[in-house]
Parts: structure tokens; sequence; C-alpha cells
């Protein structure tokens, strides 16, 4: 889809091709002190599905939503006076915060997959920064290497894990912190992944211990269990003829009642997956029952197989 992915380099020119290239829903990477990320616009549901794609990552985890600042992460998520304190000693820098989103948020429901928690960094990188500024929103930036692979700290490894797949690669040379940032749930305070940020500065500013156990597949905090995204309709998988009364969640050129990709095209499906959900949802009504038809089960369409098993699965 990309024959050609750009090198760019690190100057204003650079940084406004990359911003241009964002703003068309493109992909592109870029480097923050912690490793290179994979870049796509939050709020575009395309931009999000694309970075998935080019990953080939057979779920849909939540992703990183990167801002410039305090004030613009403060319009997508809300803050307690701990996250207030942990803003203040430590961002711009390599910690991430899973915070309660705002409805108005303007994210794509697949950076968030469905919860109603947002992950938050605000880099430091200086490239980082003129470039979310230059682009003038929320950027999605999973590490930029293939799924399962190792996290990329320069703009070569990026080129080797992800060159054809994706429109663009911001080259800034190293990251200076080269691991992951750590990411915190708050309420109470959790360890959901340790990384740049040692867990004892957070400890230190916020007089207490972290407690672990977070899972981050599997948030455990009250209305984050998996089953609560689950519709309220019953869901059957794989059907070709749907019954009478049950709404027919289409793939491909078939008169569905809905239908995640007329064209066949995964990219397009898994962008409309969690709204075409709910849309169905709502049409179907408590004690409907939503019908699918199969989804390949190739490159996205595992992802979206997968999501729609934890749709069908008994709910908790
Ligand atoms: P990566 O995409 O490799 O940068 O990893 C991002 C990590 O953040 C994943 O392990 C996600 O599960 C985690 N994460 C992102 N958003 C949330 C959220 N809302 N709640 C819990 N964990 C999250
Ligand atoms: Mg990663």
């Amino acid at each position: 889809m990309n024959p050609h992915t750009e090198l760019i380099s690190a100057d204003p020119a650079g940084i406004a091709r990359a911003a241009t290239l964002l703003k068309g829903g493109d992909l592109v990477a870029f480097p923050t002190e912690t490793v290179y990320g994979l870049g796509g616009d939050a709020r575009s549901d395309i931009a999000v599905a694309r970075i998935f794609d080019a990953k080939g990552r057979p779920r849909f985890n939540p992703l990183i939503v990167h801002l410039p600042s305090v004030k613009a992460a403060r319009q997508i998520a809300i803050f307690s006076p701990e996250a207030d304190r942990l803003a203040d000693a430590f961002w711009p820098g390599p910690l991430t915060l899973v915070l309660p989103r705002r409805p108005d948020a303007g994210l794509s429901d697949l950076v968030t997959a469905g919860l109603p928690t947002v992950a938050i960094r605000i880099p430091e990188h200086p490239l980082a920064q003129a470039l979310l500024r230059a682009f003038g929103g929320p950027l999605a930036a999973p590490s930029a290497n293939p799924s399962g692979k190792i996290s990329p700290t320069c703009a070569a490894h990026v080129t080797e894990g992800l060159s054809g797949k994706i429109a663009a690669i911001l080259d800034g040379g190293a990251c200076a912190v080269g691991v992951e940032s750590t990411i915190l749930a708050l309420d109470p305070p959790t360890l959901l992944r340790p990384g740049g940020l040692p867990a004892e500065a957070i400890e230190a500013c916020l007089g207490t211990r972290l407690s672990s156990g977070g899972n981050i597949t599997k948030p455990t905090a009250p209305g984050q269990l998996a089953s609560h995204y689950a519709p309220r309709a019953s869901v059957r998988l794989n059907v070709t003829k749907p019954a009478p009364g049950e709404i027919w969640l289409g793939y491909g050129p078939i008169g569905a009642d809905f239908n995640l990709s007329p064209s066949s095209d995964l990219v397009e499906a898994a962008a409309n997956l969690f709204k075409t959900l709910r849309d169905a949802d709502r049409q179907a009504g408590p004690k409907g029952r939503i019908a699918v038809a199969p989804i390949p089960n190739h490159g996205l369409g595992r992802a979206i197989n997968d999501r729609l098993r934890r749709a069908a699965a008994p709910r908790s």
C-alpha cells in the first residue's frame, strides 16, 4: 500500500511533510525519547485500523495517545488530584497514565478498544513535540515494529520492520531512553508496565506503594471487564443465512442490515467494527440477536475475529 516509505529528515520542511501525511490519515513513524512510535491520527478510525494492519497485530489492544501538552491532555481525559501531581512531576517524559476518557474526547473507538479509559503520554523528544504541534491533534502511537518483534530505537530498525507498510519515517537518530514508557493506572495507583520511568520515582511522588498485578490486556477495574463491552444483544458468528429476527452484520457484497465493508476491505472493516457493533446493538434492542457474516481470518481479519469472539462469548 505504501511501496515507497519516505525517509524524512528532521528539519522544519520534514516535520511539515510528516504532519501533512498524518492529516491525510497516513502513518508516520517518529522518534520519542523511549522508542520510535508508529503515529496515526487518533481521531480517525481508518488511520488507527492502518496501525493494526501495518504492525500485523492479532488483537485490538488499546493504543497510547500522544499529546504535546497537559492542556491538550485535559481535553480528552479526566484528571484526579493524583493524576495532576504525576503530570506536574513527570510530563513531558516516559510516563503513560491510564485515565477516564472524556465522552466528548473525539477519539476513535479503536484507539481505546472500546474502553472508557484512555492511555496518555506527553513525550519530551523535541521532534515528537514539533510533530504533535504541527499535526495539531492526538496521535495514536504504539512502537513502530511488527507485532511480536523488538521495539525500534533508530530509524533503520523501523525501515527493517515496516518499510513498504507505512507512508514515512521521520529520522531523528537514536532514542535516548531506549525502553518503552512506564504505564500507570490510578485508583489505586497500579503499575501496568514497567518502563523508562522507575516505579520508585512514582512511589516517591505519590507517597504510596504501587500495586502490581494489573493486567494490561484484561483491565480489572469495575466497568473495564471485557464482557462489559459486549453488545446487549446476543452474538452469533459465521452466519451466512440469518434466522428470522436476527440483525445481520455483513462483510462483503451481501445485502445485510449493517455492513463492515461491502468491498471486502479488512482495514475498512476494522475501522467500522466498534461503531457498527454499537449501531447493530441499538437496532437489535435489549433482548435482540446479532448474526455476523464470516470474516476472512488473515491480516486484520484475525483481530476482528478475536474481538467478535469476545462479543459472542457467554456473559459474566
Ligand atoms: P504499545 O502499543 O506497545 O505501546 O503498548 C501500549 C500498552 O498500553 C498496551 O499494553 C495496552 O494494553 C496499554 N493500554 C493502552 N490503553 C490502555 C487502557 N485504556 N487501559 C489499560 N491499558 C491500556
Ligand atoms: Mg510495542
